[in-house]
């Protein structure tokens, strides 16, 4: 029979993603994911982003860009640099673009690397197909409608009314991942010919600045960790849907909170 176009995610598919270290793991082996992110005007993006990363389950975050004192101020256990990517030690994943502004080597520096990508918000203007598509390592495209209608080139609601040929789209266009958020987010595979997964875990507290960039380094670490693009969006889909609901519980809460409430729906998924 044919495979279903839709599959719903479900607590159990996540729980088996999602990484847990082994009794001789170390930090290396947690994996190391790197985050280029913020700028001057939006120094607060670089924060949200690492605090979605370092509850993500990365054994470290490393931190490149021009926000690296915001960074320290709130979460000194990050690695910071004022350097490019390519001068970064040891990264097993890279996150870039969430309020980066139009600093285009940077993107380039990232997607020359030769392990997973995340690629979301300003990072998405700046990576050519091409560019994406030739690729070795896997990448994932996190955008939000607009986004997503900007890089096809249609109007937001064409968008709305359509999303489920638009996220695969994508992915046949870039050769990559794609997680298409919203209401309900969808996350295709490289090329977008398997099922599409989508997240039931939302709630419209997530419609808040910069839940979007926790969404970023959540998923960074766990493609740092070593899970697939289309598994690492699904798990950080599903994880940031209950983080939202976790730590809004009925009133509003802003992203910082968000970040927050990422090891109570950890534990709520792992528990069953
Ligand atoms: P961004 O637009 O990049 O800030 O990301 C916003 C985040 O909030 C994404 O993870 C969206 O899926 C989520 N979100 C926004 N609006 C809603 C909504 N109405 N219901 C559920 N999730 C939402
Ligand atoms: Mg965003």
């Amino acid at each position: 029979p044919p495979r279903p176009e839709l599959e719903a995610l479900q607590h159990a598919d996540v729980a088996r993603l999602l990484p847990v270290p082994a009794a001789e793991s170390d930090k290396y082996r947690r994996g190391v994911v790197g985050v280029a992110a913020g700028s001057g005007r939006y120094p607060g993006a670089a924060v949200l982003a690492v605090a979605g990363a370092l509850r993500g389950g990365a054994g470290a975050v490393r931190y490149v860009g021009p926000a690296g004192q915001a960074v320290i101020a709130r979460f000194p256990e990050t690695l910071v640099s004022d350097r490019g990517p390519k001068h970064a030690g040891r990264v097993q994943a890279w996150v870039v673009g969430p309020g980066a502004g139009d600093d285009a080597a940077t993107v380039a520096e990232v997607l020359a690397a030769d392990v997973p990508v995340l690629i979301d918000a300003d990072g998405l203007r700046l990576a050519e197909a091409p560019a994406v598509r030739a690729r070795r390592a896997p990448t994932l495209l996190t955008p939000h409608a607009g986004e997503a209608a900007a890089l096809l080139g249609v109007e937001r609601h064409e968008i709305e009314g359509a999303r489920l040929g638009a996220v695969r789209e994508l992915a046949g266009r870039y050769g990559a991942a794609v997680l298409l958020k919203g209401s309900t987010t969808l996350v295709a595979d490289a090329g977008g010919e398997g099922p599409v997964r989508v997240n039931p875990t939302g709630t419209p507290w997530l419609a808040t600045a910069g839940s979007g960039d926790v969404l970023s380094g959540l998923a960074g670490s766990l493609l740092a960790a070593g899970l697939a693009a289309v598994d690492a969006g699904s798990a950080a889909a599903y994880l940031h849907g209950l983080a939202g609901r976790f730590a809004a519980d009925g009133a509003p809460v802003g992203a910082q909170d968000v970040a927050e409430g990422i090891a109570g729906a950890w534990r709520s998924v792992v528990r069953g």
